[in-house]
C-alpha cells in the first residue's frame, strides 16, 4: 500500500462490529441506532426512487435539500444562509470531513484538534498532509484546557478542528469555552472546522451553541452536519457543510472529485425530514436521555468510573478502577467474558497515559438490549 497509509490503523468500529457479529454479542460499541428514522422519510424516498431520482444529483446538492438545510441554521440558531453558495450536500459528515481538510489544508500546515478525535480526523489530516495539534479533554471532566489551546496554536497553524457534542467523551462545549475557542481563531486568524453532528441531541440544559453563532466566527467557520445522526438514517450518509462561500467553495473543490454527488433519492426525503419531522429528533432526546441514565448507572454499579455524557449517545469510561489497564484489551476480552462489544477511546488519543484505560459505550440502542448487556456485564464480575 501507499506510504500514506502508514500508521493510520484500520477503522476500530469496523474492528469492533466483526467482533459482535463473530461473536453474538451485544453491540454498544460503534454508534447506530437500533431504530430507524421516521417511516414518512422512508416513504418520501421511496416515491423519489419511483418517479425516477436515479440518477446524478448536482454536485453541491439538490435545491430543496440545500433550502431546507438553510431553514433549518435559520429556525434554529437565526443563521442566516444562501442555499446557493453557502450550502453543500456531502457523503455524510464523513465526507464533509475529508473534503473540508483536503481542500482547506496544506502540507505542513498544522491542524489543532480536540482529542480524543473522531478517528476519521488522524487519517483526514495526515492525507491532506496536515500536522496533527491535539488538545485533550482530559478526564474525570473533559472540560476544555483554554491554555492548552493557547499553547497549541503557532505560525504554522491554519485549521482548529472542533466536535461539539463531543464523541465521545459526551462534551457540550459551553458558552465560555466556544468563546475562547473564537477569541484564539480570530487572534491568529484560523479558519474552524467544527463537526456538530449531535447538534439536537443534548440533555437537561446542555445548550448546544453553533460555533458560527459567536461574534466574528461567521466568516470563517465551516459547520458539518448529518442525517445520519440527526434523523437516525446512518446507512443513508447525506451530511452537509454550511459556511461562507469562499469555505463551502474549498469544501466542494475537493468533494468534487472525491464523489462529485450521492444519494439523489435520498436527498428530497431528507429535505422532508428537515422541513416536517423535527419532532423526532425532540423525543430522540428525552428517549436517549433515558437510556443514558440507564447505561450510566449499570456500569457505575460495576464500579467503572463514568462520565455521564451531556449530549451524543456515548458514555466515556475509565476501567482501570474496574481493574484493567489497556482498554484495547479490555474490549478483546470482553465478547468471550461477558458477551458484550465496546469500543477502546484509547485508539482516539495521541496521549496515551490519559486514554489507555478510557472504553466508550453506546447508548442508542433499545432499553432492553442496553439491560442485557448490563446483565451480562454483572455476570461476568
Ligand atoms: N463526526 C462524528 C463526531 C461522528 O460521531 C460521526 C459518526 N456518525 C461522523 C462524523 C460521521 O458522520 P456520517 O455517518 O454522517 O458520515
Ligand atoms: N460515528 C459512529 C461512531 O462513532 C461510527 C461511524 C463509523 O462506523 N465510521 O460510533
Amino acid at each position: 500500500h501507499a506510504d500514506r497509509l502508514d500508521g493510520i490503523p484500520p477503522t476500530i468500529f469496523t474492528e469492533m462490529s466483526a467482533l459482535a457479529m463473530r461473536t453474538g454479542s451485544v453491540n454498544l460499541g460503534q454508534g447506530f441506532p437500533d431504530q430507524d428514522g421516521p417511516a414518512s422519510v422512508v416513504e418520501r424516498a421511496v416515491r423519489a426512487l419511483r418517479d425516477g431520482d436515479n440518477q446524478y444529483a448536482p454536485g453541491s446538492g439538490v435545491l430543496a435539500l440545500r433550502e431546507a438545510i438553510a431553514a433549518h441554521q435559520h429556525r434554529h440558531y437565526g443563521i442566516e444562509l444562501d442555499p446557493g453558495h453557502e450550502v453543500v450536500v456531502t457523503t455524510g459528515a464523513t465526507e464533509g470531513i475529508a473534503a473540508a481538510l483536503l481542500g482547506l489544508v496544506n502540507p505542513g500546515d498544522e491542524v489543532v484538534v480536540l482529542e480524543p478525535y473522531y478517528d476519521s480526523y488522524l487519517a483526514m489530516i495526515a492525507f491532506a498532509g496536515g500536522v496533527r495539534r491535539p488538545v485533550t479533554l482530559r478526564g474525570p471532566d473533559y472540560r476544555l484546557d483554554v491554555e492548552a489551546l493557547r499553547a497549541a496554536v503557532n505560525e504554522r497553524t491554519r485549521v482548529m478542528l472542533i466536535n461539539t457534542p463531543h464523541n465521545p467523551t459526551g462534551t457540550v462545549l459551553t458558552r465560555a469555552e466556544l468563546q475562547s475557542i473564537a477569541e484564539v481563531a480570530i487572534e491568529h486568524d484560523l479558519v474552524v472546522i467544527t463537526d456538530e453532528v449531535y447538534e439536537h441531541l443534548t440533555f437537561e440544559d446542555h445548550e448546544h451553541i453553533p460555533l458560527a453563532t459567536l461574534p466574528g466566527m461567521a466568516e470563517r467557520t465551516l459547520t458539518l452536519s448529518s442525517a445520519g445522526k440527526m434523523f437516525s438514517f446512518t446507512g443513508w450518509k447525506i451530511g452537509w457543510a454550511t459556511g461562507p462561500r469562499e469555505l463551502t467553495g474549498a469544501l466542494l473543490g475537493a468533494k468534487q472529485w472525491l464523489s462529485f454527488s450521492s444519494g439523489s433519492a435520498l436527498q428530497p426525503a431528507v429535505a422532508h425530514a428537515l422541513d416536517n419531522e423535527s419532532g423526532f429528533y425532540e423525543s430522540l432526546r428525552v428517549d436517549l436521555q433515558g437510556r443514558r441514565d440507564q447505561l450510566c448507572a449499570g456500569l457505575s454499579a460495576l464500579e467503572m468510573e463514568v462520565r455521564v455524557p451531556e449530549g451524543t449517545y456515548f458514555a466515556c469510561t475509565d476501567v482501570a478502577a474496574y481493574g484493567w489497564k489497556d482498554a484495547h484489551e479490555f474490549c478483546l476480552a470482553l465478547p468471550e467474558r461477558a458477551g458484550v462489544v465496546a469500543i477502546p477511546a484509547q485508539a482516539f488519543y495521541d496521549d496515551q497515559d490519559e486514554g489507555r484505560h478510557k472504553v466508550r459505550w453506546a447508548f442508542c440502542k433499545e432499553a432492553d438490549v442496553i439491560a442485557d448487556g448490563l446483565a451480562r456485564l454483572s455476570a461476568a464480575d
